[in-house]
């Protein structure tokens, strides 16, 4: 089976306003989507999404591990889900703070009876997995919180989906939320409305968490797909569903058959694919 991949750096409001970050932006989920696909070649789906949503919370462009938003306390919470569609396994961190890698700790979860962890719970469980102190937190993202700047809404999470030669999928998605959020408001992207696999289809979504819970995004779009639909029309028809509250909503996803797809409900989505040739799109 042809491997293949498609990664999201979320929704980058600046983008119409400043060019010079956008290319930044477009410019590292190149490299990062070139670098995880050779990693997709010799390992599964599972351990590719992984691998590629660690790579993006490293860089701090996005809105994921370091680089996170700041939510009203002035504290960063990250968030992160995992779902490996070949044994339908779920799990997630929510609201962990000073940890650098959350996708890891819920890749660490996946193999436990408990699998979705948030607050201290999740930090104890991450201490005790020897996962170290790191602070998330970049002088850019304090000076945002201070000057106030997002007040409007600036969303960069990451995801990625993953098809590999065995034709297995995967779906990671990670985040610091929305930024300004009450304090352990919960985002979407560890549960299953916004990042779900299975052996049909995988997608990871990013945007106003409310509404992609609202519209059970990711598992929706992937049960029409199991239930016959084409990756596109699945999604699309999901999107238009959105519509009557302005659901504000981006999503990327591969199917079984290997069809990639990507959608938003607004401009400015940063993403990127690799399979036999590469590409990269806002
Ligand atoms: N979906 C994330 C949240 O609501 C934000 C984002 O995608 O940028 O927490």
């Amino acid at each position: 089976m042809q491997p293949k991949i498609i990664i999201h750096g979320g929704f980058f409001s600046e983008s119409h306003t400043n060019q010079e970050v956008k290319k930044a932006k477009q410019d590292a989920l190149s490299e990062i989507v070139k670098d995880a696909y050779v990693f997709l070649k010799t390992h599964t789906a599972l351990e590719t999404v992984v691998y590629a949503v660690s790579l993006l919370e490293d860089c701090e462009l996005f809105n994921a591990g370091i680089g996170s938003q700041i939510q009203s306390d002035g504290k960063i919470r990250l968030s992160a889900g995992l779902m490996d569609g070949t044994t339908q396994k779920f799990s997630g961190v929510i609201n962990i703070e000073d940890v650098k890698n959350p996708i890891q700790i819920a890749d660490k979860l996946l193999a436990y009876d408990d699998r979705v962890l948030s607050g201290s719970g999740a930090l104890d469980f991450a201490r005790h997995n020897g996962f170290e102190y790191y602070n998330p937190e970049t002088p850019q993202r304090r000076e945002e919180y201070e000057k106030k700047l997002n007040e409007s809404i600036r969303l960069g999470t990451v995801g990625c989906v993953a098809l590999d030669q065995h034709g297995n999928l995967a779906a990671a998605t990670s985040t610091g939320g929305k930024g300004f959020e009450i304090p352990c408001r919960v985002s979407d992207s560890a549960t299953v409305a916004g990042n779900y696999a299975n052996p049909f289809a995988g997608i990871s979504c990013t945007g106003v968490g409310e509404d992609i819970v609202s519209g059970a995004l990711a598992v929706k779009i992937v049960t029409r797909v199991t239930d016959g639909s084409s990756l596109k029309n699945a999604t699309d028809k999901s999107f238009e569903e959105l519509k009557p509250y302005e659901g504000f909503a981006g999503v990327i996803g591969i199917s079984a058959k290997g069809e990639v797809y990507h959608a938003d409900s607004h401009p400015y989505m940063v993403w990127a694919s690799y399979d036999t040739e590469f590409a990269v799109f806002d």
